[in-house]
């Protein structure tokens, strides 16, 4: 048996001096909303990607919302997505009572698989909206070819490169980043929309304030708007974050390693899947760490079997389709096999930058334990 029950969280933010210094910045500078830490944050994250614009918002579903508006998506348009994702992609669609396509997944990289998009397409197809699942790169180059607009989702993706090297988010669409408290930088809740495109920049920054032009007086708007604000508390930890982020990310990189290592044995054993290497000049940008239990295993007495020794684990991700308020749009099993194999049998391991090898050496022996049944 495992011997420490010591809690092993899913996840846990680097916090440090430096965000404590910013925010208290922030707090005694009188300006709490609109000020220059946002701007410092959306100038520095826009940089880093290597697009012109990043415009900071209350979240990533924010993002994507303002994004897919600025797109052009309106009711009754179609747009193509993945099923398997944080529900928040699928719902953004939702919100302008537009019409998520799902299309089944690559069951390498878990991306949407770009034949299928190219399939799903029809004459009311008005966006694709593409979600780099645990970091990895989707294939985005592959639906350019179509002609419509993407929006991405790269919420999971800070760090990410495509195969062309450019950076996840770079391409110019507008793509979305989300900072919640488990994201690769963390500001407690909090997104940014990055793109080339200065018109969309310009109706993001209204929208998510309103509705009022930047060169407006107060209580001025010209079209209708969202309180989608990001605050400046969270501007200034986004800052601080972005200091610290190649370190995070490299520590990911590292608990991802040690994990690879200490599974290795076990998934040849027993089946049990790791994450995909990464396909040639493709690099993953490292959220999370989720593994699929062989066929054959319930995947929930895997997570109470961690539970029971204090490892926290999560179901790591349903399928959005089968989800009851999708079901209601007429989705049902069977649609997208892939997603819905690969959905039943995934958990995500505890991982997080300052993850000791001791702490993943425990979590490994654990599987081990429960998958080999001694
Ligand atoms: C985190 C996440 C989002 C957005 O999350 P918020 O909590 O709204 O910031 C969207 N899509 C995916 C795939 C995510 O993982």
């Amino acid at each position: 048996m495992t011997e420490s029950t010591d809690q092993i969280p899913m996840a846990q933010p680097v916090i440090g001096a430096r965000e404590e210094e910013l925010v208290l910045e922030v707090l005694r500078s009188g300006q709490l909303s609109l000020g220059r830490k946002t701007v410092a944050f959306e100038e520095g994250l826009a940089a880093r990607i290597g697009v012109p614009y990043g415009r900071a918002v209350s979240s990533g579903t924010a993002g994507l919302h303002l994004a897919l508006r600025a797109v052009g998506v309106e009711a009754g348009d179609e747009v193509i997505t993945s099923p398997l994702s944080f529900i928040a992609s699928a719902n953004s669609v939702l919100f302008e009572r537009a019409i998520p396509t799902f299309v089944d997944i690559d069951p390498v990289t878990l991306n949407m698989d770009a034949a299928a998009v190219a399939d799903a397409i029809t004459p009311a197809t008005k966006a694709i909206l593409p979600v780099h699942i645990f970091g990895y790169p989707a294939d985005t180059p592959a639906m350019e070819r179509h002609g419509l607009p993407i929006v991405e989702d790269a919420c999971e993706a800070l760090g990410a490169i495509h195969g062309d090297g450019v950076p996840v988010g770079g391409r110019g669409h507008p793509a979305v980043f989300a900072f919640y408290a488990n994201k690769q930088l963390a500001t407690g809740e909090g997104g940014m929309v990055v793109t080339n495109d200065a018109a969309i920049a310009e109706r993001i920054g209204s929208e998510r304030n309103q509705g009022r032009a930047p060169d407006m007086g107060w209580l001025d708007h010209d079209r209708l708007g969202f309180n989608y604000r990001m605050s400046e508390l969270q501007a200034a930890l986004g800052v601080a974050q972005l200091e610290r982020l190649d370190q995070m990310l490299a520590d990911r990189a590292k608990v991802a390693g040690w994990y690879r290592e200490a599974l290795a044995e076990l998934s040849a054993q027993t089946g049990l899947a790791l994450p995909c290497e990464d396909r040639g000049t493709e690099r993953r940008g490292w959220f999370v760490f989720v593994v699929q239990v062989p066929r054959g295993v319930d995947r929930d007495d895997v997570l109470r079997g961690l539970r029971a020794v204090g490892i926290d684990g999560k179901p790591y991700l349903p399928p959005i389709h089968l989800f009851s308020f999708y079901r209601e749009l007429g989705y049902r099993e069977g649609m997208f096999p892939v997603t819905e194999d690969i959905g039943g049998r995934s958990l995500a391991l505890p991982f997080f930058p300052a993850m000791q090898q001791s702490q993943v050496a425990r979590v490994a022996e654990r599987l081990s334990e429960l998958l080999l049944g001694n």
